[in-house]
């Protein structure tokens, strides 16, 4: 499943807020996860579409997709000279897809800043740099071994080495590797390095209870931040969060309802990832189990039956499929036949989000 690794500078929330997605995981009835690692929580995506999907088909199980988090500690300033817990934190990140990094924006004198202040713009280029100059280590290594490498004359060798060269001066330059101008086809110089400041970030602004509905101006200068490349912002109050992992379902609306915000900052945070990371949700119902599945968006129907089972990618023939709307309003899968809304979809379909969908394959 998508995997989201938690950074930030200590004290800003990342353990409340890891706490939060534990329990909300550890809470979720006929969530057929537990917890793999203390550092590792896996949490069912909020998706309304599916508890509706699940109530009109009447199957026995519920089955949502799922997000792990990481609580990726220990990433702080002179992190990657081996300060702090030194480069424990490095192998985490290289496995995420996705980075989560929460930036303190609430002001509280109890909670001691280790920088002295709240400076979101400050904070969050401490971590950036951190993970640039740790990128620089593996660039620089890379660039020594393509240099033997490229006195053999090799033509092709010779262009990585000045893609690498490039991707060099671009990281000394304070810039994150994912900011580099790169193609395809140039990404192959570097993408085994598989490098850290190359990952997707989502940033989430952990701010005071007030601030939940209107935000503050420091989550304004982390939007400033991330409006540079398109990114992410989520705006959450991890004590709150906490508050609310104790909730039933009805206590949780209620509560939302008081604070004025439409949904937890779980499900937002979740969402926004979705987003980030460009996937989508398609649905399989039957008699044993609706259930929610992930997919990039794009993705053609055969690479969405893989993510079922690879047979069904080899052996795919086509998929019957309506959309969740449909569905909703049709009330059955008879009545979507009947109206003759069940379409045939083949090779070339590309899946969209909500699709309810039914894989015919050879096996
Ligand atoms: P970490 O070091 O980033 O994991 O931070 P923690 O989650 O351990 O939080 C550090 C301290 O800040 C704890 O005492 C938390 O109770 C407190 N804290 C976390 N989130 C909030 C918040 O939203 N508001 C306030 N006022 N305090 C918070």
């Amino acid at each position: 499943s998508l995997r989201c690794g938690i950074v930030g500078l200590p004290n800003v929330g990342k353990s409340t807020l890891f706490n939060a997605l534990s329990d909300a995981g550890a809470d979720a009835a006929n969530f057929p996860f537990c917890t793999i690692d203390p550092n590792v929580g896996v949490v069912p995506v909020p998706d309304e579409r599916l508890d509706t999907l699940y109530e009109i088909v009447g199957s026995k199980e519920k089955l949502p997709t799922s997000v792990e988090f990481v609580d990726i500690a220990g990433l702080v300033k002179g992190a990657s000279e081996g300060k702090g817990k030194g480069n424990a934190f490095l192998s985490h990140i290289r496995e995420v897809d996705l980075i989560v990094h929460v930036v303190r924006c609430f002001d509280d004198s109890n909670v001691i800043h280790v920088e002295g202040d709240v400076n979101p713009t400050r904070d969050v280029h401490i971590i950036e740099d951190e993970l640039i100059l740790k990128d620089l280590e593996s660039v620089e290594k890379r660039l020594e071994s393509l240099k033997k490498e490229a006195k053999s004359g090799d033509k092709q060798t010779i262009q990585k080495l000045e893609i690498v060269q490039q991707l060099k001066e671009h990281l000394e330059n304070g810039n994150a590797a994912r900011t580099f101008d790169a193609d395809d086809e140039k990404r192959k110089a570097y993408r085994e390095l598989f490098l850290l400041s190359d990952k997707p970030v989502l940033y989430a602004c952990n701010v005071s209870e007030d601030d939940l509905d209107e935000g503050n101006k420091w989550v304004d200068e982390v939007r400033e931040i991330a409006d540079r490349f398109n990114d992410e912002v989520v705006t959450f109050c991890a004590k709150i969060e906490e508050e609310i992992a104790e909730l039933d379902e009805e206590e949780k609306q209620m509560f939302l309802e008081e604070l004025g915000v439409e949904s937890a900052g779980l499900e937002r945070l979740i969402r926004a990832a979705y987003k980030e990371l460009g996937l989508i949700t398609y649905f399989t119902v039957g008699p044993k189990e609706t259930r929610a599945w992930t997919v990039r968006r794009g993705s053609k129907a055969p690479e969405a039956a893989g993510v079922i089972h690879s047979d069904f990618e080899r052996g795919f023939i086509r998929a019957e499929t309506v959309s969740y709307e449909k569905y909703k309003e049709l009330g059955s899968e008879k009545a979507v036949k009947d109206a003759g809304e069940m379409r045939q979809e083949g090779k070339d379909y590309i899946v969209q989000d909500g699709d309810v969908m039914l894989f015919r394959f050879n096996v």
